[in-house]
């Protein structure tokens, strides 16, 4: 299955995606990863990204098109691939259509209240191949408990970033809801509570399909 998470930043797509992807072996693809892997090894994609990613603004299209477009041509996307933080804008969106065909939509709904608070008590484990992330209220160390490699803050999730990409969500992801709303293949899951609903919704679309 080919699929995508929408949400607005800390909606809980993360959370998802990891149980997803492993329920269904397939790649879990977040743009954000890759960007921030870029950064990490000073790719041109990398310099290209950081200063929009630094302001918590979206990086632009034709750099984030060619870069899914590449990876969905990978031989592990043969048997489908779930897409983390794209497509963000209706032009990405439309662009996914002509490249591939997506079979469902997990719009992943939460509260701006709750966004915020998750955010600014976020955690990641900087080890990119890890990932794992926590909240301070649950867990306070800098050690993390999956790799031993070190809790960080992302800088985007400081507040005046976080911000920023709050607006830029509303503005120009959220309008990606009715955008496949209206193709018929969008499942809002609830983001506060239950990650592995978003397995069993998979499931039930699946059997609908039988
Ligand atoms: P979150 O979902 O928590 O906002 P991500 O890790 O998905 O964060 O993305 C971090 C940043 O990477 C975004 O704020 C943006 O600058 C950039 N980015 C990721 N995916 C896209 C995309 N599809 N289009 C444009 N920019 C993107
Ligand atoms: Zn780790």
């Amino acid at each position: 299955m080919n699929l995508i998470l929408l949400g607005a930043p800390g909606a809980g797509k993360g959370t998802r995606a990891a149980l997803i992807a492993a329920e269904y072996q397939i790649p879990h693809i977040s743009t954000g990863d890759i960007f921030r892997q870029n950064i990490k090894e000073g790719t041109s994609v990398g310099l290209k990204a950081k200063a929009y990613m630094d302001q918590g603004k979206l990086v632009p299209d034709e750099v984030v098109i060619e870069l899914v477009q590449s990876r969905l041509i990978k031989e592990d996307c043969k048997n489908g691939y779930l897409l983390d933080g794209f497509p963000r804008t209706l032009p990405q969106a439309e662009a996914l259509d002509k490249i591939t065909h997506i079979d469902v939509v997990i719009d992943v709904v939460a509260d701006a209240d709750l966004l915020a608070k998750r955010i600014s008590g976020r955690r990641v484990c900087a080890n990119a191949a890890c990932g794992a992330s926590y909240h301070v209220e649950t867990y306070g160390g800098s050690v993390c408990g999956k790799c031993g490699g070190s809790v960080v803050q992302r800088d985007d999730d400081r507040e005046e970033v976080f911000l920023a990409r709050l607006a830029v969500y509303d503005a120009q992801t959220a309008p990606l809801v009715n955008y496949y709303a209206a193709k018929g293949i969008l499942k809002a899951v609830d983001g506060l509570k239950n990650p592995p609903e978003a397995v069993r919704v998979l499931r039930a679309f699946e059997e609908s399909k039988m």
